[in-house]
């Protein structure tokens, strides 16, 4: 027998600070990360304002880090302006990756409706500069599996994530050898994620993180309310028990995961 981890950081590796601030919810978020040993957020960004903003509240917080993204629902890529301020936010110390970019292929009137050739342009666009920048890249993929996976094959030197993975066992394979580590949101506690719980009971101990994407997505047991960053917690717990192991060690392992993914201080072996 060996004794219980006492327990463990965690890490929100994705969660929208500025989106959380913009309800009202700051104070709680923050909070609630305390309480349930969220010892560091990376705070996501959306477009270059929405990047910039975040750049704010993490100069302003201890436990924050901030990326730099072009979400693909932005409706054009990034013009030469704006690659500029995005680039120039990289160079940003607390600044550990760009993001999130990518492709939604879920197209619903109120969504988004930026076509695929648009969003292609602009995830190779925030590609290249993470690559240049040598940072991962935070991937946004919905019903896009196989034109996400092509896209990141062409950037062979790039790393990152895969956020609110979505896809089975086999995609996370695929993703893996792609480079890319496996984040899991609250989708995971959800009773019809089965090919999610299969893609998270499969992955290797050091391929996958956990998230909330707060303020959407609260996980089983917070469903109907506002996400928060200490809700990572209950994910952590679902995914430990769909691997059949303690609680502790998924917080363990998703926090050394995520620190060296993202090179956030702190042990990370
Ligand atoms: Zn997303
Ligand atoms: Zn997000």
């Amino acid at each position: 027998m060996t004794d219980p981890l006492p327990r463990q950081p965690l890490v929100d590796t994705h969660c929208h600070l500025v989106l959380l601030d913009e309800r009202g919810l700051l104070d709680a978020a923050l909070e609630s990360a305390a309480e349930a040993g969220v010892e560091q957020i990376v705070s996501v960004g959306l477009n270059v304002d929405d990047s910039d903003c975040n750049r704010r509240v993490a100069e302003s917080h201890d436990n924050v880090w901030f990326t730099v993204g072009w979400h693909p629902h932005q409706p054009h890529p990034p013009d030469a302006a704006e690659l500029r301020a995005l680039d120039q936010l990289l160079d940003h110390p607390r600044a550990v990756a760009v993001g999130e970019i990518g492709l939604d292929l879920f197209f619903r009137p109120g969504y988004h409706d930026t076509p695929l050739d648009e969003q292609l342009r602009a995830m190779h666009a925030m590609l290249d500069l993470a690559d240049a920048h040598h940072k991962p890249v935070v991937v946004h993929d919905r019903d896009a599996h196989g034109e996400v996976l092509v896209a990141i094959r062409q950037h062979p030197g790039v790393r990152g994530v895969m956020h609110c993975f979505s896809g089975d066992a086999e995609f996370g394979r695929e993703c893996v050898a792609a480079g890319y580590a496996l984040s899991f949101s609250g989708i995971v506690t959800f009773p019809r994620s089965q090919p999610i719980q299969q893609a998270a009971a499969a992955a290797a101990d050091g391929d996958f993180v956990v998230e909330t994407d707060s303020p959407f997505l609260a996980p089983v047991p917070h469903r109907g309310r506002p996400n928060l960053p200490g809700y990572v917690d209950a994910t952590a717990a679902a995914v430990a028990r769909l691997r059949g192991v303690d609680e502790q060690l998924v917080r363990a392992q998703t926090t050394a995961n995520a620190r060296r993914l993202f090179g956030l201080p702190g042990r990370a072996e």
